[in-house]
């Protein structure tokens, strides 16, 4: 009792609670009462004003009360990406990885792993993400790298699931690395509250026989691996030519796929190896703006719903927005499928249902993704008051026509307020911003000095 008086409290309300998950109910006029970490309560304001008479009071100016979001798929490193040119044309995408992305990676340096990690940081906390995996790569700087990064997070107040993308395509000692840096880090912050580590691959294509077996051999059991998964026509046609048989099957033949394991993209996979992905209830992660971007595809997700996959969203880099990536799911299938009323069921389960049903997979914690009683404090409100009537049959409407683009007033990360009234309190954006206009010509110059014509397996 002593603890519902206490200062500690916080009551967020004046606004309308959604409560995610996979039954998501409204509350209008509703608040969520939290102290340290958990959600105490949910419910009417007037009800928990009374139950908690002093709490300090959060305002939510009418907006949206959230779950904070999840993203399942992001790279933290691509920050300073953004108005590079390569320098030389891109036409398909092997080209984009090689003339692109494989410079931009070996370009990293300390500074910059961890200058980008605060500013993709302060993208989430500013469109209120507070649960992030993070895919990496910086093969100038391996071994240390995942906790580098996880300083910042922590800093940020962001929980974040890191790994390092093991490849070969830098030589077999660079893959080494990568393969003691995700057992190191995944073994170090086992029961972290709220970094944890996963087992990063980059893809089949660039991963040689002996790399895959040793990790096979050496990864925690049911760790879960991080891997791009038929992104591109590239990875089947490769991975079949060199192993005689499918990206999915490769990993499953290893003993890789299980309900831990995080497969991005699969836009080229055969019937056969989506079944296998709903068989062993591993994860599809959509990420549909950065298919359009790379023009790879888009994924078959009635083909993938057929099989029993469970499709979660990721951003793949594009975004932090976890709002405008669900609205571009749904605007880039229209046409596609003849369904779009089932298309609309599918899809919007995926961020707040099955998003959520993964990361408490990595977290141990049941609720996450849920303001429920005893979850942890994860919310986030967005500033679009409602004009029309919200209940739980229509959420979806004004999740895709109300808020997807309004701002994010409020961020709240295990019951620290990481961003209010839209300032962030835990980063300064502009000092970030500063600092990486200063580093971005050395970055830059190291990254034109990098070569092209990377051999897929070193
Ligand atoms: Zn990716």
């Amino acid at each position: 009792m002593k603890e519902k008086n206490s200062k500690s409290i916080t009551l967020l309300g004046a606004g309308t609670v959604v409560t995610g998950g996979s039954a998501p109910l409204v509350i209008e006029n509703g608040a969520v009462a939290f102290s340290k970490d958990r959600v105490l309560e949910v419910g009417p304001e007037k009800d928990l004003r009374s139950i908690y008479p002093d709490a300090r009071f959060l305002d939510a100016q009418g907006g949206i009360i959230l779950p904070g979001f999840i993203n399942l798929h992001h790279h933290f490193y691509s920050a300073l990406a953004v108005g590079l040119d390569s320098g030389m044309p891109i036409i398909d995408f092997t080209q984009i990885l090689d003339r692109f992305w494989w410079r931009l990676d070996r370009a990293h340096d300390w500074k910059t792993i961890e200058l980008s990690a605060f500013i993709t940081a302060a993208d989430c906390i500013q469109n209120g993400c507070t649960t992030v995996f993070d895919h990496h790569a910086s093969p100038s700087c391996i071994k240390g790298s995942l906790n580098r990064i996880a300083q910042a997070v922590t800093e940020a107040g962001i929980s974040s699931v890191l790994c390092y993308e093991v490849s070969d395509r830098n030589g077999h000692k660079d893959a080494l690395l990568g393969i003691e840096e995700n057992i190191s880090f995944i073994e170090e912050h086992l029961g972290d509250p709220q970094i944890r580590g996963a087992f990063g691959m980059h893809a089949c294509f660039t991963l040689r026989d002996e790399t895959l077996s040793r990790i096979a051999s050496r990864a925690p059991k049911d760790c879960g691996i991080h891997i791009h998964v038929a992104e591109d026509k590239v990875d089947v046609a490769e991975t079949q030519d060199r192993f005689g048989v499918g990206p999915v099957q490769l990993l499953d033949d290893l003993g890789l796929i299980n309900e831990h394991a995080l497969l991005a993209h699969g836009v080229h996979l055969s019937e056969r190896e989506l079944g296998i992905i709903g068989e062993r209830g591993a994860v599809l992660i959509h990420n549909p703006e950065s298919n359009a971007n790379n023009r790879v595809g888009r994924l078959d997700i009635e083909k993938a719903v057929e099989k029993g996959c469970l499709i979660g969203l990721g951003t793949d880099g594009m975004t932090s927005a976890m709002l405008l990536e669900l609205r571009f799911a749904i605007l880039n299938q229209q046409g596609v499928l003849a369904d779009a009323e089932a298309l609309a069921k599918v899809i919007s389960k995926m961020l707040f249902a099955n998003n959520a049903m993964v990361a408490r997979r990595f977290f141990d914690e049941p609720l996450l993704g849920e303001l429920v009683k005893g979850a942890p404090a994860d919310i986030a409100v967005i500033d679009a008051p409602l004009h029309t009537k919200i209940d739980s049959s229509n959420i979806f409407s004004h999740m895709i026509y109300r808020a997807a683009g309004a701002p994010v007033r409020h961020t709240i990360g295990r019951g620290n307020i990481l961003m209010k009234d839209f300032q962030i309190q835990t980063l300064d954006r502009k000092e970030l911003a500063a600092k990486a206009r200063e580093i971005s010509p050395d970055f830059q110059e190291r990254f034109h000095k990098k070569k092209a014509g990377t051999p897929f397996r070193g």
